[in-house]
């Protein structure tokens, strides 16, 4: 079984988010399952560059006004294509300018990177023709688009997949750009790609996948809804026959506090008191009183709406009102991360954060902190309540998506069963999450419900095998 991932990002190459964790982990995962998966990627310069040598070529007809070439090698331990074309790729953001926008030529950076995967998908790479085509978001939904409409044309096709894993970016682009990007006019209906007289990207890989796919059964049932279907409730409605909900993993190698290059020492689940060195190091870096008996709860997370930290920030006041103390990593939106500064300016010692973008923090801080805070207004799967799971950080999450499926809430029924593994709340509001805060605090407060939570998180499956398990099972299907 062969498969080709199409993506914008993937760890650890290039990544702004989860879905690098994922369609980097995919791949390795997959291999266990007899799929072979190769990722095509924007020939980006930390792409490019890491690229081993050896890479072979294929010349390509211009794409959108430039040369380009497909590379396929290996970079990072992963098998990949390179869409090698400098005048769409040859920069440093994958989707931002230095000024913080889309790239002007997002539409066509994205499309020939669609109609390069639609080619592969027909065979036009040397030894490697994929049984499925399986893109990720709206940078590679397209790709899904050019293959039916090809086939409606009597070009021959794999079968094709599209995982959702964010429906808040719905790819929007011109509809004047129609004819630069190769799509026919009769496509740009409410039945095809167009989405209020605009083109969406995202809309495309939905109308046409054969399958869809989002990264965990709860969020798969909201976005059947408005609210969280962010307008694209009615496409998935009329398709729900083909979609499904697979939550994601984590590469349980990263992300495994036994062998962690980034944290001050190793633990396991038979003995997480080491945590308590990270812990310390984490208040030293953030500047937090070095307390060990001290609650201390954590953020790593793109501060904007959708993670719910401006509910957070509203309700520091309640968390330090218990004695705990915060650590934020993170950044996004101005507004966010000034309440956030603020919020350490006036309480030194207590609330510490680092605005920006930290790797090795992030790892240190699942280790060190006691909980992790994840009060989202919608999440798709989320990633760090799992690293949280696997580094025994109690994760406190909003009932929402990936969230309600992952974690158990220490609930009176599951504590007496002792099968807890954090705290959630809902409706996603300050007043509920101050709640979760406090009963957070009294759970700590009470050491053997504490680590009897640990240990069950630890103890979670939180790997790839499942998953990919669930995938492999899929692309069969549909090849059959
Ligand atoms: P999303 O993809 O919506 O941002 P996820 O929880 O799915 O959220 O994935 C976020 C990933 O990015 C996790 O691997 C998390 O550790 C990482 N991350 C988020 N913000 C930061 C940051 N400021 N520094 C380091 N890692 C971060």
């Amino acid at each position: 079984m062969r498969v080709l991932s199409v993506a914008a990002e993937l760890y650890p190459l290039v990544k702004t988010g989860g879905l690098a964790d994922v369609t980097g982990a995919l791949p390795g995962a997959l291999a266990a399952e007899g799929v072979t998966m190769r990722t095509l990627v924007p020939g980006y310069p930390a792409v490019l560059s890491a690229l081993d040598a050896g890479a072979a070529t294929t010349e390509l007809p211009p794409l959108m006004g430039g040369s380009a070439r497909l590379l396929s090698g290996r970079a990072a331990g992963l098998e990949l294509f390179v869409l090698d074309a400098p005048h769409l790729y040859a920069r440093v953001g994958p989707y931002l300018g230095p000024d913080g926008r889309d790239w002007p030529d997002n539409a066509q950076r994205f499309a020939a990177l669609s109609q390069v995967a639609a080619r592969i998908g027909r065979g036009a790479a040397p030894g490697f023709t994929p049984d499925i085509v399986h893109a990720h978001d709206w940078q590679g939904g397209l790709a899904l688009a050019y293959l039916a409409l090809g086939e409606q044309r009597g070009v021959a096709r794999p079968a094709t997949v599209m995982t959702v894993h964010n429906i808040a970016f719905p790819g929007l682009f011109p509809a004047t750009l129609l004819a630069e990007l190769d799509l026919p006019v009769s496509s740009f209906t409410t039945a095809g790609i167009e989405y209020f007289g605009q083109i969406s990207f995202l809309k495309a890989g939905l109308q046409f996948a054969d399958r869809i796919t989002t990264v965990s059964p709860t969020y798969a049932q909201e976005i059947l809804g408005p609210a969280a279907g962010m307008g694209f409730d009615g496409v998935l409605r009329a398709r729900a026959d083909r979609l499904s909900g697979i939550l994601n993993g984590i590469d349980t190698e990263v992300w495994n506090p036994a062998r962690d290059p980034h944290i001050a020492a190793a633990y396991d689940a038979a003995n997480p008191a080491p945590r308590a060195a990270s812990k310390q190091a984490v208040q030293r870096r953030l500047g937090l009183v070095e307390d060990p008996g001290c609650l201390l709860f954590g953020v790593i997370s793109r501060l904007t709406g959708q993670k719910g930290l401006d509910l957070l920030a509203e309700a520091v006041p309640a968390l330090l009102a218990t004695g705990a103390q915060l650590a934020v990593l993170g950044a996004g939106g101005a507004g966010i991360e000034a309440a956030f500064r603020s919020a350490q300016a006036g309480n030194p010692g207590r609330v510490g954060c680092l605005i920006g973008y930290d790797e090795g923090l992030a790892h240190l801080m699942q280790a060190g902190v006691d909980a992790l805070l994840v009060p989202s207004r919608f999440e798709p799967c989320g990633l760090t309540q799992l690293c949280a799971l696997r580094f025994g950080a109690i994760p406190v999450v909003a009932r929402v998506g990936g969230l309600a499926d992952t974690v158990i809430d220490a609930n009176a029924a599951a504590l007496a069963q002792g099968v807890a593994t954090g705290v959630q709340f809902g409706p996603v509001a300050a007043i509920p999450l101050e709640q979760a805060i406090r009963r957070a605090a009294m759970l700590f407060a009470d050491r053997a419900a504490w680590q009897t939570m640990q240990r069950n998180g630890m103890a979670t499956d939180v790997s790839w095998t499942g998953p990919a398990k669930r995938y492999a099972a899929l692309y069969r299907e549909l090849a059959a």
